[in-house]
C-alpha cells in the first residue's frame, strides 16, 4: 500500500498488495496513478540537473578503500533530501531512511561509491551534449544519481509508501573491496532488518537475478630448500605446486550452471641451482551456483593436500613440503528465482514502461543478500555507455530519465 497526497487534490489512494512486490497488472495500474505520473514528469524535468550531478559526484575520486570523501558528499545529499537517521556505518556505507507508514517491509536501495581506479587517477569528466566521458561515470556514478533522483521525485510528488525504503551508498563493491560494504550491511549494520534489496549498477534496463560467486586463494608451498646438487633428494615446493596445477587442470566443471577455474599467477624460487624454499600460486574459481562452487572448492583443497603428500612420498619425506591456502577473495554466490515477487515486479515494471530486458547474471552487491536468501536484484540505471573499468568510460544520457522512472516505479511497487 502507498499513501499518496498530491497537492492538486485531497485524494488519498491506497494500494494494497498481499505480499512484497506486485504483479505486472498491478504495476501497470500503479504507473497510471496521478501521483506516480507526476513523479515521472518530475524525473524527466530534473534529469538535466541530475546529469550535472552525476558529473559532479564522479569528479570526487573514490579509489578502492578510499571512498570517504565521496561518502561525505552522499551523506550531505541524503540529509539535504530529508532522509532520516543519516549515518555512516563501520565499513563506510552511507545510510539514510525514508520511513513508510510501517518500519517493515524495509526495502534497501543501493548504489556503490567505489571505483576500480587507484589514487591519483584523473577523474575529470568531459561532456559533449548528453555524452560524458570519465572513469566511473557509469559504474557507478549513474547508480548513485538515480538513487538521488528517486528520493527527490518521491519527495516532490509527496508519495508516501507503506513500507520503508532505506537508501545506501555503499563501499567495496569492486574487485579488491570484496563486497565488504554489503557484508557489513547484512552482517552487522542492518542485520535481520532487510526484506528486499535492489542495487543500481550498470546501465540500460538490465535486471540481474543471478549472482556469480567466486573464491580466490593464494596457496603457498614451503620446504627447507637447499642446493640443487648437494641437497638433491629433497622434496621441492615448486614441483609439488606443479603437481597441484596439473590436477586442477583436469577438473571437470558443468557448463550450466557456468563454473570456472583459473590458476592466474605463480611465483617462487630463488635460483636455478637451488631447491626452492617457497612457491605460490593464485587461483580463482567461480560459479553462479553455490553448491557447484563449494564442490569445486572442496576438490581444490583436496588436490593441494594430495599433491603435497605425493611430493613428500616421492622423496621419502626428505625436506618435507607443506602448503597453506589463504582465502584472498570471497564473493558469495546466489540467485533470486525468476518466479520470485521481486523479479516478477521488475519485469512488470519494464513491461509497464515499454522497456525490454532479459534476466542476466553478474557479480554485484546483490550477491550477498542472494546468498542469504533475501530477495535481491541489480538493475541498470538507464542510459547507455561503454568502457566500464577503463579510463575511457562513457555514459550517454539520452533518454536516461527512463532509468530513474523505472527505479522509482520499482521502489513504489516493492515498498507498497
Ligand atoms: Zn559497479
Amino acid at each position: 500500500m502507498i499513501l499518496v497526497s498530491p497537492n492538486t487534490s485531497q485524494l488519498i489512494a491506497l494500494f494494497t498488495f498481499c505480499t512484497l512486490g506486485a504483479s505486472a497488472q498491478s504495476v501497470a495500474t500503479l504507473a497510471n496513478e496521478p501521483a506516480v505520473k507526476e513523479a515521472f514528469a518530475i524525473i524527466q524535468r530534473n534529469e538535466p540537473e541530475m546529469l550535472r550531478e552525476q558529473q559532479r559526484i564522479c569528479e570526487i575520486a573514490a579509489p578502492p578503500f578510499q571512498e570517504s570523501v565521496r561518502a561525505a558528499e552522499l551523506k550531505r545529499l541524503f540529509e539535504q533530501l530529508g532522509l532520516s537517521g543519516v549515518r555512516i556505518d563501520k565499513a563506510g556505507n552511507v545510510i539514510g531512511t525514508r520511513p513508510g507508514t510501517n518500519p517493515r517491509p524495509n526495502l534497501v536501495f543501493a548504489a556503490h561509491l567505489d571505483t576500480v581506479f587507484p589514487p591519483g587517477t584523473d577523474v575529470h569528466v568531459t561532456r559533449t551534449g548528453d555524452l560524458m566521458k570519465g572513469p566511473g561515470i557509469g559504474d557507478d556514478c549513474r547508480g548513485l544519481v538515480v538513487m538521488v533522483g528517486v528520493i527527490r521525485a518521491l519527495n516532490e510528488a509527496k508519495i508516501n509508501t507503506q513500507g520503508t525504503i532505506t537508501f545506501v551508498a555503499d563501499v567495496g563493491e569492486e574487485g579488491l573491496g570484496d563486497l565488504r560494504g554489503m557484508k557489513e550491511l547484512f552482517g552487522e549494520t542492518l542485520k535481520g532488518q532487510i526484506d528486499a534489496f535492489i542495487s543500481i549498477d550498470g546501465l540500460g534496463a538490465s535486471i540481474t537475478n543471478i549472482g556469480v560467486g567466486s573464491y580466490r586463494y593464494k596457496v603457498t608451498f614451503k620446504g627447507p630448500g637447499g642446493h640443487s646438487y648437494g641437497s638433491f633428494g629433497m622434496a621441492n615446493p615448486i614441483q609439488a605446486m606443479g603437481r597441484a596445477i596439473a590436477k586442477i587442470d583436469q577438473f571437470e566443471v558443468p557448463e550450466t550452471p557456468k563454473t570456472t577455474f583459473n590458476v592466474g599467477r605463480v611465483g617462487g624460487g630463488t635460483s636455478v641451482n637451488a631447491i626452492p624454499f617457497e612457491a605460490w600460486m593464485e587461483v580463482d574459481m567461480r560459479s553462479s551456483d553455490v553448491k557447484e562452487l563449494d564442490r569445486l572448492d572442496q576438490k581444490f583443497k583436496a588436490v593441494i593436500n594430495e599433491s603435497v603428500a605425493e611430493e613428500n612420498k616421492r622423496w621419502n619425506n626428505r625436506g618435507a613440503v607443506s602448503a597453506s591456502a589463504e582465502l584472498v577473495g570471497l564473493r558469495p554466490a546466489g540467485q533470486t528465482a525468476e518466479s520470485s515477487k521481486i523479479v516478477q515486479t521488475a519485469l512488470g515494471v519494464n513491461q509497464a514502461l515499454g522497456l525490454t530486458a532479459r534476466l542476466s547474471e553478474g557479480s554485484t552487491d546483490s550477491n550477498v543478500p542472494m546468498n542469504q536468501g533475501i530477495p535481491a536484484i541489480t538493475i541498470g540505471g538507464g542510459g547507455s555507455g561503454s568502457g566500464a573499468h577503463s579510463l575511457n568510460e562513457t555514459f550517454d544520457g539520452q533518454d536516461s530519465w527512463k532509468g530513474t522512472q523505472r527505479a522509482l516505479l520499482l521502489a513504489i511497487s516493492m515498498a507498497r
